[in-house]
């Protein structure tokens, strides 16, 4: 992730912070220091803001370590003032284990607040909230460390995606259905769900309308994700492999993809030098190039060079992950070694609107 400053490793896991948490800290600060705070108040609120941090970061260590256990890596773990993230390179499709991958962050914040419970004696509700209304001081710190875990906990429990709950009730409904019904079911539930937050944050709370759209928009992205994983299923490269495509020498100057850009359909270009291919140029490495270096600078100085190959044997659905993985929307298929066509994102999400038409007209 751009921006974003490694920390170490942890288990093989790369851990990086991103440049805009300095700014939570600073705004945590400069707010605390207007509302009158002084400097031990604002050293509490500041380390508890940390602490919330490392509570984060445990809570995606826990979603990493599950799934090491079923042998799937983890590349990162980045966190970032709104949470932490955790990318792993492909989600544990049996439903138990998908079932503990992601259960295992909430429970990181359940024993968190269990183990802090052990060291403090909790007071009556009346109490509960005055404290929590004080501010975090040296007295109530380890009582707002235990509020916060349980309410991360809750938080993350509500089953609905993109939250930890929703992915809970896919797996436990893929023990009964196939998955991509069982995604559908769990993000109609989701949304819903969503539906009722916004409804009750019109009444109450204002935040609630604000988790609604999340939950909202996470349940949609999730159900289309699987649906478009499902229609690709049972085929391979080879069936949306485009043998026509639209090739630029690499010693071409940009002049030239501008004039192919505008007179033909094509939108992404495969660059060959001695007819063998060297990188690809899209429109925005093309409008980038003409800003910043002019149209007479050869292509090859601008060109994208990050080729990616896949086997034109490769299920079309594993295809289609890797490149949303790699950001790649344009890869070179290979079949026996030889290069034989392309495959882009466009022609894939074509192949996907023609099969479900089909599909509903059975
Ligand atoms: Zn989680």
């Amino acid at each position: 992730m751009r921006g974003a400053f490694k920390l170490g490793n942890v288990a093989g896991i790369g851990i990086y912070i991103h440049w805009t948490f300095a700014i939570l800290i600073i705004f945590i600060i400069f707010s605390n220091y207007q509302s009158g705070s002084n400097t031990q108040q604002i050293a509490w609120a500041v380390l508890f803001v940390l602490s919330i941090f490392v509570t984060v970061f445990l809570h995606e260590l826990g979603h990493a370590l599950a799934a090491k256990r079923y042998n799937i890596k983890t590349k990162d773990i980045t966190m970032l003032p709104i949470g932490g993230l955790a990318r792993l390179e492909s989600i544990p499709e049996k439903p138990f284990e998908e079932l503990v991958v992601a259960i295992a962050g909430p429970a990181v914040n359940i024993a968190l607040a269990l183990f802090t419970g052990l060291f403090i004696t909790l007071p009556n509700t009346e109490v509960l909230v005055a404290e929590l209304s004080n501010g975090v001081n040296a007295h109530n710190f380890f009582l707002n460390f235990l509020v916060v875990n349980v309410w991360l906990a809750l938080f993350n429990l509500i089953p609905a995606f993109p939250m930890d709950g929703g992915r809970v009730l896919r797996a436990l409904l893929a023990m009964k259905f196939e998955r991509h019904i069982a995604t559908n079911i769990a993000a109609r539930i989701g949304q819903l769900l969503a539906i009722g937050f916004i409804f009750l944050g019109f009444y109450g709370n204002p935040m609630l309308i604000f988790i609604g759209f999340f939950i909202f928009l996470g349940a949609q992205a999730e159900a289309q994700m699987v649906q478009t994983k499902s229609m690709l299923t049972g085929y391979t490269v080879k069936n949306a492999l485009i043998q026509q495509y639209q090739t630029i020498e690499a010693t071409e100057p940009v002049s030239t993809a501008v004039h192919l850009l505008l007179n033909s359909q094509y939108k992404t270009f495969l660059v060959t030098q001695n007819s063998y291919p060297v990188g690809t140029l899209n429109r925005d490495d093309i409008i980038r190039a003409l800003s910043q270096k002019g149209d007479a600078e050869p292509v090859a100085f601008v060109m994208d060079t990050n080729l990616v190959y896949i086997d034109a044997h490769l299920p079309l659905e594993e295809a289609y992950q890797q490149m949303q993985q790699q950001q790649a929307n344009f890869v070179l298929v290979k079949e026996n070694d030889h290069f034989v066509g392309i495959v882009d994102n466009e022609n894939i999400l074509e192949f996907i609107l023609v099969k479900s038409a089909l599909a509903q007209k059975r």
